[in-house]
């Protein structure tokens, strides 16, 4: 169990090779070789927030919005079933529109294809998150961005904090694995607050840790910001991995979008999974959270094979089972 003081000189450490180096070991003892995929479906890119940073936030009127219907949304997770990916992770801005009845009804039948499904769509009831996970829904992934009250509310206005983290309870004790993180580089966040989150993060429990670096998007208020380095992102998530060993840690595609070889690098660094993005035809350039989105001109296929051969190219192998945490399946309803 590292201190606050500990986990703050790890993230400043000068010398970050020792620190990636010993996340590594970690990683390799406790979740060994093996690289789990996730195949990304971004099925709606319309969102009721404003959060400053975000690409599609409300208040942007310049993105071109879509919504896939349910049966296109289960034909992507057929085809990425059919590529080999064991998760399907569906995500979208906080749309409303799929309600309890549609998400349901993408949830039963992509269950059909002998897949995990992950959710990743904000804030909703527990009569909602309940019904999902009853439906066949195993992970849910939602970011609390930072433990930074103060500063959480300035970047996502109208929103709280608490009910975010009580969100995040609700998900837990409805048995789903439960899926966090935060975006390092905000504006105003030190490393004594990315301190406090990696140890709330533990405090609470998750069996995913998504760390990402910010990346500021020319059409949100926050676009003249400097934005997270790659270099403090993989330092968060390497200490991340130190502090709870065998967790799920995805190399980002946000550290990519920084470094050509972002995910590589996170990949010696501590993490053990991998999101490919499988939505299909040109929706996924429209899904801009943050510019320079690697593969938006991509096809599912390419994004396949290209990450496996990167994985095989650092002597890992890609899963060949559903990866949960501790490769327990989840609670069943
Ligand atoms: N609406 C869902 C999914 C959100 S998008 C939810 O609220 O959970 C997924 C993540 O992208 C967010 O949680 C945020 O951490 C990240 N993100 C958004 N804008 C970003 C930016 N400008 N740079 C880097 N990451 C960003």
């Amino acid at each position: 169990m590292l201190t606050k003081n500990e986990i703050i000189n790890l993230l400043n450490t000068t010398d970050e090779k020792v620190l990636f180096k010993k996340a590594d070991d970690v990683r390799h003892q406790f979740v060994g070789d093996e690289v789990h995929l996730r195949g990304l479906i971004e099925f709606s890119n319309i969102c009721r927030n404003n959060c400053l940073y975000c690409g599609i936030r409300k208040g942007n009127g310049k993105v071109i919005r879509y919504r896939l219907s349910e049966d296109e949304i289960i034909n992507m997770a057929r085809f990425a079933a059919s590529m080999g990916f064991k998760t399907v992770v569906l995500q979208s801005g906080e749309d409303l529109q799929y309600n309890i009845k549609k998400m349901c009804y993408i949830i039963e039948n992509i269950k059909k294809f002998n897949v995990a499904v992950t959710l990743s769509i904000g804030e909703r009831s527990f009569e909602e998150y309940k019904a999902f996970r009853q439906a066949g829904a195993d992970r849910y992934l939602m970011r609390i961005e930072t433990t930074d009250k103060d500063l959480y509310h300035k970047l996502d206005p109208d929103m709280s904090w608490e009910r975010r983290h009580e969100c995040l309870m609700m998900i837990k004790e409805l048995g789903y694995e439960l899926g966090s993180g935060i975006m390092v580089g905000l504006p105003g966040q030190t490393i004594e607050s990315i301190a406090d989150d990696l140890l709330y993060l533990k405090k609470i429990g998750i069996d995913m840790a998504g760390i990402g670096p910010f990346i500021p998007h020319p059409d949100t208020p926050l676009k003249d910001e400097k934005g997270g380095t790659l270099s403090l992102a993989l330092r968060t998530m390497a200490v991340m991995r130190l502090l709870m060993k065998d967790i799920n840690i995805p190399a980002t595609t946000a550290m990519e979008s920084l470094h050509p070889q972002g995910r590589i690098m996170a990949l010696q660094a501590g993490a053990n999974v991998v999101m490919p993005n499988v939505t299909e035809g040109e929706y996924r350039k429209f899904y801009e959270l943050y510019p320079n989105k690697i593969c938006v001109n991509e096809q599912p296929r390419q994004c396949r094979t290209c990450i496996a051969m990167k994985i095989e190219s650092i002597g890992r192998k890609v899963g060949t089972g559903y990866g949960g945490h501790n490769n327990k399946q989840p609670i069943k309803l």
